[in-house]
């Protein structure tokens, strides 16, 4: 028999830890557990996961119907159903929005791997989903390939959910997932980001089993070991020169000059003659006022 205050006071006490950690801002974010296969515990809307008390927690039926609490069900609760409901496992999900991890989903960054041992050990792969406009069922949908194969997932545009037996756990892989996304950055900012080699991960891959972690995708599916490689190798393209975000007028100038002339294999002395006059035509013109 579940102890529900016991786990109000769970939600109420990782509620505080999103915030703390800067993982929820004013009262984003929102965490739920499931009693039974009917009732579901979760958090309401505009309260800050900071200030949560008992009392404030909410309770929805498989549908998402609110069926007790005195504060109205979060909005994202379809998102937890549709977890619970494909994956029945599960006991407990977070959803919040940590700085780190939400930043590679806005960058178009998969989270890369083979850089820590204890991210591969405790989560390895973490995908992200398509964007979609949170609420509706078609949000929740965006979760549903990665339910059996991760534990945490990162919302494309938006921030992450992890599930898992407890919320606490729940917890756990966000942190962890953040704190290495946050690993990542600053060693990209200090240089490149070096990464273990193929036999290395395989031993840590073989750790992870004798742990009794045996839900690797890499390992299921026989995939590369190593995702977004590219990751790390420096700032390619480097910053524009102003932050005006307008483009250089000269280069725009040649860009589209060189682009409408349909130049022969040889280019006789006329020929550069009026390609230099246009490019100067078309300089001339972006300056005017
Ligand atoms: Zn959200």
């Amino acid at each position: 028999m579940v102890n529900e205050f016991k786990i109000k006071q769970e939600i109420c006490e990782v509620g505080r830890k999103i915030y703390a950690k800067g993982f929820a801002a004013a009262n984003d974010g929102n965490i739920s557990y499931r009693l039974n296969d009917k009732e579901v515990l979760c958090t309401p809307t505009l309260v800050s996961k900071g200030f949560l008390k008992p009392d404030d927690i909410c309770k929805v039926d498989m549908t998402g119907k609110q069926i007790a609490g005195r504060k109205k069900r979060t909005s994202e609760v379809l998102l937890h159903l549709e977890i619970y409901k494909k994956n029945p496992a599960v006991k407990a999900v977070v959803h919040c929005h940590p700085p780190y991890a939400t930043a590679f989903s806005v960058a178009g960054e998969e989270i890369p791997t083979c850089v820590l041992p204890e991210f591969e050990v405790f989560l390895g792969p973490v995908p992200t989903t398509a964007y979609e406009t949170p609420g509706a069922q078609s949000f929740a949908d965006t979760i549903t390939p990665f339910i059996h194969t991760a534990k945490i997932a990162v919302l494309k545009n938006h921030g992450t959910v992890a599930w898992a037996e407890t919320v606490d756990r729940a917890y756990w892989w966000t942190e962890i997932l953040d704190a290495y996304c946050k690993i990542l950055l600053i060693a990209k900012q200090v240089g490149k980001v070096e990464r273990i080699s193929e036999p290395k991960v395989k031993e840590l891959l073989d750790l992870k089993e004798r742990f009794g972690i045996t839900d690797d995708p890499r390992r299921m599916q026989n995939a590369d070991l190593c995702i977004n490689t590219e990751f790390g190798r420096g700032f390619a393209s480097p910053a524009p020169a102003c932050g005006c975000g307008k483009p250089n007028p000269v280069e725009a100038a040649v860009a589209s000059a060189m682009g409408n002339t349909q130049l022969p294999g040889g280019m006789s002395e006329a020929d550069v003659e009026r390609l230099v006059q246009e490019i100067t035509d078309r300089i001339v013109a972006t300056m005017k006022p």
